[in-house]
């Protein structure tokens, strides 16, 4: 499988762009957490060529992980996309001529990951313990009231 993730920079000689398109098993995202995991593939597609001493690479991707709700520990899941993310690789990094994109690809995926997931439509079990949680807007709110620096000038 790993074959899918090389671009050989001798093919993108002369001003070829290379057309990447893929489905790669979630597997090479190495996940091994009780409270994260990627279901299916991940769905690949972009380009690669070279500008000037670079390796260059467009893409973007999607897969679906699944998070446990922050209220009521479900697990949810979550569609996560990298649109149009561009890459740059140094060709004097590329001593061998196989640039191998699975780690960065790796890398940019999991930042897409949320750090709180919640129940689709929000979590039906929130009623319950709304009165222990402080909305956030509300709290911008009350700060916005008690600074003003300015108030005087007017
Ligand atoms: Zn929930």
């Amino acid at each position: 499988m790993d074959d899918a993730f090389k671009i050989y920079v001798e093919q993108l000689r002369d001003g070829h762009v290379e057309k990447l398109e893929e489905s790669f098993s979630s597997e090479f995202l190495d996940i091994h957490e009780k409270e994260l995991s990627f279901k299916g593939p991940v769905a690949f597609q972009g380009e690669a060529y070279l500008a000037n001493d670079d390796l260059v690479m467009r893409f973007s991707a999607s897969c679906h992980c699944q998070l446990p709700c922050v209220i009521c520990n479900k697990p949810v899941q979550q569609e996560l996309k990298v649109e149009n993310h561009y890459h740059n690789a140094p060709l004097a990094e590329v001593k061998s001529g196989i640039y191998h994109f699975r780690e960065i690809l790796r890398e940019i995926i999991l930042l897409e990951v949320p750090q709180f997931a919640e129940c689709e439509g929000g979590c039906p079990e929130r009623k319950e313990i709304a009165q222990y949680l402080k909305e956030p807007s509300s709290k911008d709110e009350e700060e916005e009231e008690g600074y003003q620096p300015f108030a005087d000038l007017k």
